[in-house]
């Protein structure tokens, strides 16, 4: 017996039907909001993560899959989207066509995490990145988008955390005061911090065990007034949107590429997985990736963990119309006729297992929960008739098997 392996989940409904109906609510407001689907492929070279996300950062450094292939190429299964974007970004010249580019995606993503509720080795992340502007309406679209999504898909309880993070030109000094306060308390962090306070220091103040006590004392990083101006006009858009937020200026995100505004949503009923999405602008990433000088935005949320918050009534099933059974002998040809027709009509039927028994049929029509049963034997088929029985009434009538369709959908 060959099983699943561990973190990797088989998602039946009425779990997949939220999935699909999550991903139609994110389709229709991107389609709103004008962002056109990129598909990116799951398997990257490993290089390209090691230079976006970041070599020091733990979606990297410890949760990778990452593997040699035949060719003895060393690639890695995507553990986020956005390096995928802006590579096919660069890779296509999209710049030339049009700089700015607004993309979405969703498909699986690959981290070797301690699994537990709510984390997976495998989940879906459904993303955007907004590529070409660098005005704070980028941002804030960004996140009234996503705003509208959660809401749109039932989520009733969900905060919004803001911070900036600065540019090249005020980062560097905030960068220097962190290394030094981390010296300073180097004693008292964990053995990975302590190892990258010099090649990364913002990673302690995301880090699961240093991350709180250091940010409480750590210094806090002053913005240049160009960073300043951009980071109040965001909370300006987003005011007036009637987006809530709180501005928690320790928050880093732990991924190594963002500038300026960063932004997580964060729930009180995931437990220990609270955050549903993060995102933030990243205007050096596709300069620094050998690409144009282009400033870009954006964010990503766990369709997992939005689905295990949605309201149950999106996942339930729509009800059976009419479950069809033949009573054998000449009757199979029009029963399996009418059963056809009534699924080409968008009339949800089953049925059609005309090798078992009448009882066999009839005990499958109970369990299928269908609201008629209609039954075609040979007296039907001599008069091009068929038997409708209501389940629930008991009911029964018979009526010409053309008419089958409206009678059923009245
Ligand atoms: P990140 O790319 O780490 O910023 O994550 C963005 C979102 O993806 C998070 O807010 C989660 O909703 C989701 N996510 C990240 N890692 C996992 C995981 N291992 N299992 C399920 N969802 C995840």
């Amino acid at each position: 017996m060959i099983t699943s392996i561990r973190g990797f989940r088989d998602i039946f409904e009425p779990e997949s039907k939220l999935f699909a109906s999550l991903e139609s609510i994110a389709r229709r407001a991107f389609g709103t909001y004008s962002y056109s689907e990129l598909r990116i492929p799951a398997v990257e070279m490993h290089e390209l993560f090691v230079k976006s996300t970041g070599e020091t950062t733990d979606v990297v450094e410890k949760e990778m899959y990452s593997f040699q292939d035949a060719g003895e190429r060393r690639l890695a299964l995507r553990p986020e989207g956005t390096p995928g974007v802006a590579r096919a970004y660069i890779q296509h010249n999209l710049n030339s066509v049009n700089p700015r580019q607004k993309l979405f995606y969703i498909g699986g993503m690959y981290r070797a995490e301690r699994p537990q509720k709510g984390r997976y080795r495998e989940f879906e992340q459904i993303g955007v990145e907004y590529i070409g502007n660098a005005a704070p309406s980028a941002d804030a679209e960004t996140i009234i988008l996503l705003s509208d999504i959660l809401k749109e898909a039932g989520l009733a309880r969900f905060s919004v955390e803001l911070n900036s993070l600065g540019c090249g030109k005020c980062r560097p000094a905030y960068r220097e005061s962190l290394i030094n306060f981390l010296h300073k308390c180097e004693d008292t962090l964990c053995e990975h911090c302590r190892g990258r306070i010099d090649k990364n220091p913002l990673r302690a103040l995301d880090c699961k065990i240093d991350g709180p006590a250091v940010g409480q004392n750590a210094p806090v990083q002053e913005l240049c007034p160009e960073c300043a101006d951009h980071f109040a006009a965001v909370q300006k858009y987003l005011d007036d949107a009637g987006v809530r937020y709180a501005v928690n200026r320790n928050m880093v995100r732990g991924l190594d590429y963002y500038t300026k505004t960063v932004f997580e949503f964060k729930t009180d009923l995931l437990g220990s997985q609270d955050s549903i999405a993060g995102g933030g602008r990243y205007d050096s990433l596709i300069k620094s990736m050998g690409g144009p000088d282009v400033p870009a935005v954006g964010w990503a949320f766990g369709a997992d963990r939005v689905v295990s918050m949605m309201p149950p009534a999106a996942g339930a099933a729509e009800p059976l119309k009419a479950f069809v059974i033949s009573m054998g002998g000449t009757a199979d040809l029009p029963a399996f006729r009418l059963l056809s027709g009534l699924r080409r009509a968008g009339v949800k039927a089953d049925g059609g297992d005309f090798a078992k028994s009448f009882k066999a049929q009839l005990r499958a029509a109970d369990k299928s929960g269908a609201e008629k049963l209609v039954i075609i034997g040979e007296n039907e088929v001599l008069k091009s008739t068929c038997m409708v029985k209501d389940l629930k009434t008991g009911g029964q009538t018979e009526i010409p098997a053309l008419e089958i369709t409206t009678f059923l959908g009245k």
